[in-house]
């Protein structure tokens, strides 16, 4: 079959013989557009388009543009994201035609370069996880969780046990049960002492006979290290209970310890945290998971191997637990965090963590006076304060986020820890100058003499934004997605 030629395609608009636009006729014959389209669905009339000049356009969507709050123009503070870098030499990279071209049907053996960057990127987070081997198929953390879940209980299946339950702290992200319950698991929440720690009496009562594994984040959500990671781990494996570690902070360990060698069997890789891919607009993201060798042969398929000089897709792999992505996965992505890995090294991961951890000390420090801290430090990569002393006086976790927005900052993250009352978790990370973490704590302790003195500004706020306070629900149920600005 003869390919329409593109510049010979006649576009119309409307019903059949109503041409809005045309191209100069084709000496080749092209199939009507319409064939094949019962007539019912056929339009009539032309769609209602707006009637705009090219002025009209740009200057909406230049000042829709504007509206959006980022990290190209300012601060954002949102605890356990570790989003905040997306360098501009990724872009570059993940450009290069002979990637960002390549077609997904490409066959292997004419994708080599590509084949090569995932097979190397593959090895590098297992080195940085000390995993043995890595999938970079899923598009989540959230998916990664699943992949390790799914390759779990074929572990468990392959040995012959029936295991139906999985553990899960009561300070853990809601996509952990989430995931979780998705492979078909039981959750059990365990309760978590007041840091945020594993209760290890709590732990050890729970790992009965049918617990297929625990599900930790390490750094934990109040951005303590689990101090007693070692002997968690030995306990669960002596009653053959897996230990999955969710990875999203990985941010506070990069270079200084590793999954594997804490006992970990699995464990994810938040590219769009941890490794500077874009965060923004729900993805597309990725979330390679990392395993132990007893879990390797029940990895997504296929895996990118090296054979000799050649790259191949391994197919054969009969325990995997399936393919999960179409294609290659979030490419683009892989090539993003392949590219920061390579430009920082292992040293400048080091790096990454460590100032990670001191920009989050310092706003705790300055801050301390101020609110209550949900647990004593020092803390990892993000600090995690309460402000239960500020709702005696009225003014809520939300009221202080909604204030900020005034003051020029983006929101900490609210609420989340559950089990911290009135939480504000805040993490900086390594990339914002000591300027920056000033103005934004001379902003946070404003407020809390606000609090104090004058709770009505705070009560009122935002009053610089385009909106003010939305209504939440309706906001999420009602979207307004009206192209036309308000008259
Ligand atoms: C972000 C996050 C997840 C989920 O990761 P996604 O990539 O958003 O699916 C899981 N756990 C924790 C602690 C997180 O912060």
């Amino acid at each position: 079959m003869a390919m329409p030629r593109y510049d010979k395609l006649v576009f119309e608009i409307g019903a059949p013989g109503r041409v809005g636009y045309s191209l100069p006729a084709s000496d080749v014959p092209v199939e009507d557009p319409r064939a094949g389209i019962p007539d019912s669905y056929l339009r009539r009339e032309a769609p209602a388009l707006p009637e705009v000049s090219e002025f009209d356009v740009v200057r909406h969507y230049s000042r829709l543009s504007q509206l959006n709050y980022g990290v190209d123009t300012h601060f954002y503070p949102l605890g356990s994201c570790t989003m905040k870098y997306n360098p501009k030499l990724n872009e570059t990279m993940a450009r290069l035609p002979g990637f960002a071209r390549l077609h997904p049907l490409t066959p292997p053996a004419s994708a080599q370069g590509a084949l090569g960057l995932m097979h190397d990127l593959a090895q590098m987070l297992g080195e940085i996880a000390g995993m043995d081997a890595v999938s970079l198929q899923p598009a989540a953390g959230a998916q990664g969780e699943l992949a390790g879940v799914l390759m779990i209980r074929a572990f468990h299946r392959a040995n012959g046990e029936k295991r139906t339950k999985v553990l899960v702290p009561d300070s853990a992200h809601g996509t952990n049960p989430a995931s979780t319950a998705l492979a078909g698991y039981q959750v059990v929440q365990l309760k978590s002492l007041a840091n945020g720690d594993v209760d290890l009496a709590d732990l050890e009562a729970h790992l009965a006979p049918d617990v297929a594994a625990f599900m930790i984040t390490q750094p934990n959500t109040l951005g303590l290290f689990e101090q007693r990671i070692l002997e968690i781990t030995d306990l669960c494996h002596a009653r053959g209970v897996q230990v999955y570690m969710d990875g999203a902070n990985l941010n506070a360990i990069l270079g200084i310890t590793r999954p594997g060698d804490l006992g970990f069997d699995v464990c994810h890789f938040n590219l769009h945290k941890t490794f500077t891919t874009p965060h923004g607009g729900g993805g597309p993201g990725a979330g390679p998971v990392g395993v132990k060798s007893h879990l390797e042969p029940f990895l997504p398929a296929p895996v990118v191997v090296r054979r000799g000089e050649a790259y191949a897709l391994d197919w054969k792999r009969p325990k995997s637990i399936g393919k999960l992505q179409a294609f290659w996965g979030n490419f683009g992505m892989l090539v993003r965090a392949y590219t920061y890995i390579r430009t920082m090294g292992p040293d400048g991961l080091r790096e990454v963590s460590e100032n990670a951890v001191l920009n989050a000390n310092y706003i705790m420090a300055r801050l301390a006076k101020d609110y209550d801290v949900a647990a004593p430090g020092p803390c990892m990569h993000e600090c995690v304060l309460s402000a239960r002393k500020q709702k005696k006086l009225g003014v809520t976790a939300m009221d202080i986020a909604k204030r900020l927005l005034d003051l020029g900052f983006y929101a900490p993250s609210t609420y989340f820890p559950l089990i911290v009352e009135e939480a504000l978790m805040i993490e900086p990370t390594e990339t914002e100058s000591k300027e920056t973490l000033d103005a934004f704590c001379d902003a946070m302790i404003q407020i809390a003499r606000e609090a104090e003195q004058s709770p009505a500004v705070i009560h009122e706020a935002p009053v610089t934004t385009s909106v003010r306070r939305l209504d939440q629900t309706r906001a999420a149920r009602e979207p307004d997605l009206r192209w036309a600005p308000r008259r």
